[in-house]
């Protein structure tokens, strides 16, 4: 990008419940605006957030189409709607008769960038579950397949793949941080992963820093939500197979879904949403979860297992299946000068 001009960001709503929008508005204590200014971004238009409505806003969308005004990064928010037999018009874009599929393909070559804010736009998410009745996919892939609405080949005009930044919803500091990278010109493919997330947010796991940690080692397990023990042996916490780092960075400077008591459901991978039984519950094969954590072994996960359980402190055991700390830490007596 010339260092003269500002980074130019255009952000269209597709198959979207807005919930991407809400939480990158709570991006650092200055809000989204401030965040990206520092970065000397500029948002074109944003269907929520920009004053222009109806013919202004479509003028706006017309200028950067027929390259008048320069398009650093396409940002998509949703998933892009296929159907029916694969016009697209599902989705129609209010006051241009053409579709939101059929705007995304005609601008996303014009872009420097092309960014999928959330899951449903990286991998079709939340509208693609079940029978998927409007064929719901992301930008350039639908769930695990590359292909999407742009295709796997699809390069934008720094010939990079679509940037996934995924989840449901993201990290507003993901949004950010990722949309300052390029605005810096600080990115290449190789900084992301193998479905197109950043690998700064991607190379950790939700796991990572959860509050829980201490119940996890002793397989000291919450049998009910409020319980204070780890969510994975029967609630169904996936967060150690969860690309993020929700739990290292916190969530509005504070939270996180297990923070909160909410188990993780891995929304940053393709298919969290059509999980095969509740999220709340483990799925489990003789007793053990199928969903083990990456990079481990069964037999290794069952014989530690047994061997965690074997050695549970009483605290851990009892705090576990408490909702607030029934058994402090044991304090060695002070010793008198
Ligand atoms: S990723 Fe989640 S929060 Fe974002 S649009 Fe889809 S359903 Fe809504
Ligand atoms: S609740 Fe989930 S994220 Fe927390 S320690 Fe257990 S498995 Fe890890």
């Amino acid at each position: 990008m010339p260092q003269d001009r500002t980074f130019n960001v255009l952000w269209l709503q597709a198959a979207s419940c807005g919930g991407c929008t809400m939480s990158a508005l709570a991006a650092e204590d200055g809000g989204l605006m401030r965040a990206l200014g520092r970065f000397g971004i500029r948002l074109l238009w944003h269907p929520s957030l920009s004053e222009e409505s109806g013919a202004e806003a479509v003028a706006i969308l017309d200028d950067v189409a027929a390259g008048r005004v320069a398009l650093d990064g396409l940002c998509i928010e949703g998933a892009v709607l296929d159907g029916p037999d694969g016009s697209g018009r599902f989705q129609m874009l209010s006051g241009t008769g053409r579709s939101m599929k059929d705007w995304i393909k005609t601008l996303a070559p014009r872009a420097r960038h092309v960014v999928a804010i959330g899951s449903c736009a990286a991998y079709g998410g939340v509208p693609s579950a079940g029978i998927n009745p409007t064929d719901a996919v992301g930008l350039q892939f639908a769930a695990w397949e590359p292909g999407g609405a742009l295709g796997g080949h699809f390069r934008s005009a720094s010939g990079m793949p679509v940037i996934n930044i995924s989840g449901c919803a993201p990290h507003p500091g993901w949004v950010v941080e990722t949309l300052a990278a390029l605005a810096l010109d600080d990115t290449n493919p190789d900084d992301l992963d193998t479905l197109g997330r950043p690998r700064a947010i991607a190379d950790h796991l939700a796991h990572h820093g959860c509050s829980r940690n201490e119940f996890y080692e002793f397989k000291a397990s919450a049998a009910r939500p409020s319980d204070r023990g780890c969510l994975m042996e029967n609630l169904g916490c996936r967060a150690t197979q969860a690309p993020g780092d929700c739990n290292l960075r916190r969530w509005n400077g504070f939270g996180s879904c297990t923070d909160g008591g909410f188990t993780c459901i891995n929304c940053t991978s393709p298919g969290f949403e059509s999980p095969a039984g509740p999220f709340q519950e483990t799925a489990k094969v003789a007793g053990i979860p199928v969903g083990l954590p990456v990079d481990m072994p069964k037999a290794w996960f069952v014989a530690l297992a047994a061997l965690s359980k074997s050695a549970t402190p009483q605290r851990v055991r009892a705090n576990a299946h408490a909702d607030h700390v029934v058994v402090p830490p044991a304090r060695r007596p002070p010793k008198l000068p």
